[in-house]
């Protein structure tokens, strides 16, 4: 089971942090919060998507798989800043944590093959070190179902594109979870943060009123030209 830690220099307050910024520009009063935050929906509500970069966002994702990190890392916009645990210190004797698919874990005949395939790999691993193979090379044999973690430097601009395309039903399944983890998480964090995930954070066929994908799940409409 993954877990998203929101650390302490994420943004508390993203809605009057974007009315503060903003009126600096319009020459307003931004010592007056309510104001501010006023201000803030109002960018929001025009879809002012420059504002929404200022509340920034620092993640611990920890205990999901290098495979799901590998489809995080394909969303670039706003200058996303990463670290990922290092694959080359891991310590054999305790092996490697992974994840096992719902629908695998779901029988005692799959959730064998699948962990006898995990313990094949951690014993050549661990012959190859005993051969004296570097550790580095050793851990080309690791799985992409393997746990990982990475702290991520975004913002809520990056986060409510992600989850048009994450929350969607044809979405990977573990992105889903990761993405609905992060929801709960920021949720938890603010007052300000559960608003913006209630109202802002939504699949893309929220957002277009119609089925975009080739194949739908039939939660709305395709739209057909
Ligand atoms: C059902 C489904 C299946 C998928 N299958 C695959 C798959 O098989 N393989 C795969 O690799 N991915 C897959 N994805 C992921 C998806 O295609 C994108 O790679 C991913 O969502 C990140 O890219 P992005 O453009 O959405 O986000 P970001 O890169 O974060 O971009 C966010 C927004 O910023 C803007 N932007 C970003 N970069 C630029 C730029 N250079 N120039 C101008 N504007 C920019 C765009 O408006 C963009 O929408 C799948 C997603 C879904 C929902």
């Amino acid at each position: 089971m993954g877990k998203i830690i929101i650390q302490n220099e994420t943004t508390k307050d993203p809605i009057s942090l974007i009315g503060r910024e903003a009126g600096v520009c319009w020459g307003a009063d931004i010592s007056n919060a309510e104001k501010n935050y006023k201000r803030g929906m109002d960018c929001l509500v025009s879809g002012h998507g420059r504002t929404w970069e200022y509340p920034q966002v620092y993640v611990v994702m920890d205990g999901y798989s290098a495979r799901v990190f590998r489809e995080l890392y394909t969303h670039i916009g706003g200058g996303p800043t990463r670290l990922q645990a290092s694959t080359r210190y891991i310590n054999y004797e305790k092996g490697f944590d992974y994840v096992i698919p719902p629908t695998i874990d779901e029988s005692e005949e799959t959730r064998n093959i699948y962990t006898g395939a995990m313990d094949d790999i951690l014993s050549a691993m661990k012959k190859l070190e005993a051969l004296g193979m570097p550790r580095e090379d050793i851990g080309m044999l690791l799985p992409l179902g393997m746990c990982s973690k990475v702290v991520l430097r975004t913002n809520l601009r990056n986060l409510i594109d992600m989850s048009h395309q994450r929350l969607c039903t044809r979405a990977y399944w573990e992105y889903r979870n990761l993405m609905k983890d992060l929801m709960n998480a920021l949720s938890e964090y603010s007052e300000e943060w559960k608003y913006l995930v209630d109202n802002y954070f939504v699949a893309k066929c929220d957002v277009a009123g119609f089925c975009t994908e080739k194949n739908s799940c039939g939660r709305r409409v395709k739209y057909e030209n």
